[in-house]
């Protein structure tokens, strides 16, 4: 039997071989007490690597953006984000239900990015009858999309003129700068704080990084604790953390091209596609979606079923999955596999366009 293909989320690696040693070897004291030197370690490296003054370690990206949102606001303070991104959308309201923070969802352009004059328009006047407008909130990459410096310039540019905070929820931020061909540090210069999940195309098993100042991540910490998020012996997580940063950021490049690859060959099937980074989009018919699922899962191809079906390459699918990938689905449109649900490429839904 083929190996799974599995296409649902970066999320799904396992850790490699090597990456288990590193968490098997790993130096280990009680986080809590500041002493796991593992952890330490993680930490300093990725405020070199980002470059900011300090660095906490939480199990997830969740809690990372919840307690960063809780650092920069009170209360009762509102921050402006995209009503598509993670933190607004897909973290069950955190924001509200922990943090108090009243969220002001402005729409996310196709291109991922906030309109500013929309942003700017949003931000509330003192006055009593309004929230105080505490942070701006941006992500990158959103739903794949890297959002490039000069967007990010003028974003940085307007909070600051305004008196606002900066949060970026970088869950994927290594993609970003993979795809500009320029480091995080670059692309992150400015903000006020910024997440970055290590496990997702990075490979780490759990681990999410803030970064920020000395006194934002004091406050951080602090957040971290009310939030349930410290560790004791988190160097076996932090162990497969530096080992993610030291060898598994390069080869992003890799699953940016698997993804380009995946796109090319369903668009070649007659499929409405669209591809960012390491995210695939295909157009599917709401009622062909189970079918189209079911049948990829017998050919050992794993997929999230929905209509704007997202396929996400990661390091444990290698460029023979994307072509097995690609025939699974071409079976399915040919009908060639004697389902049911099969689709010729002349449907006009294949047609439609996507976002
Ligand atoms: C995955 C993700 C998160 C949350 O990370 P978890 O570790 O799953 O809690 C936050 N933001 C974005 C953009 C993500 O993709």
């Amino acid at each position: 039997m083929n190996a799974v293909v599995d296409l649902r989320s970066d999320t799904v690696t396992r850790p490699s071989p090597g990456m288990r040693r590193a968490m098997l070897e790993a130096e280990l004291g009680d986080d809590v007490f500041g002493d796991d030197p593992t952890v330490n370690r993680l930490q300093e490296r990725a405020a070199e690597i980002f470059g900011f003054e300090a660095a906490l370690l939480f199990p997830s990206g969740t809690q990372s953006n919840l307690a960063a949102l809780m650092s920069h606001c009170q209360r009762g303070d509102e921050v402006i984000i995209g009503a598509e991104q993670h933190s607004y959308r897909y973290e069950a309201g955190g924001l509200a239900v922990l943090g108090s923070i009243n969220p002001r969802a402005l729409p996310n352009r196709a291109d991922g990015t906030l309109e500013l004059a929309q942003v700017e328009a949003a931000i509330n006047a003192d006055d009593p009858h309004f929230a105080r407008t505490r942070l701006l909130a941006l992500e990158n990459t959103i739903g794949g999309r890297p959002i490039g410096r000069d967007y990010l310039e003028q974003a940085l540019a307007l909070a600051r003129r305004r008196g606002l905070a900066t949060h970026l929820d970088g869950a994927r931020i290594f993609n970003a700068a993979v795809h500009f061909g320029t480091s995080v540090k670059a692309l992150c210069a400015g903000f006020d704080s910024v997440s970055s999940c290590l496990s997702k195309g990075l490979g780490a098993p759990a681990g999410t990084l803030l970064v920020g100042s000395r006194e934002f991540i004091a406050r951080a910490r602090r957040a971290r604790k009310i939030l349930g998020g410290a560790m004791r012996q988190a160097g076996v997580l932090a162990a497969a953390g530096l080992y993610a940063l030291e060898h598994n950021v390069e080869r992003l490049a890799v699953d940016h091209r698997n993804a380009t690859r995946l796109a090319d060959g369903l668009r070649a099937l007659g499929l409405a596609v669209e591809s960012h980074t390491n995210m695939v989009f295909v157009a599917v018919p709401a009622e062909r979606v189970a079918a189209l699922a079911a049948q990829l899962e017998k050919a050992n191809v794993l997929v999230l079923p929905a209509a704007r079906m997202r396929l996400v390459t990661h390091l444990d699918v290698d460029a023979p999955g994307i072509e097995r990938a690609i025939s699974a689905f071409g079976e399915f449109l040919s009908g060639n596999a004697g389902a049911p649900g099969g689709i010729r490429t002349h449907d006009p839904w294949l047609r439609r366009p996507i976002l």
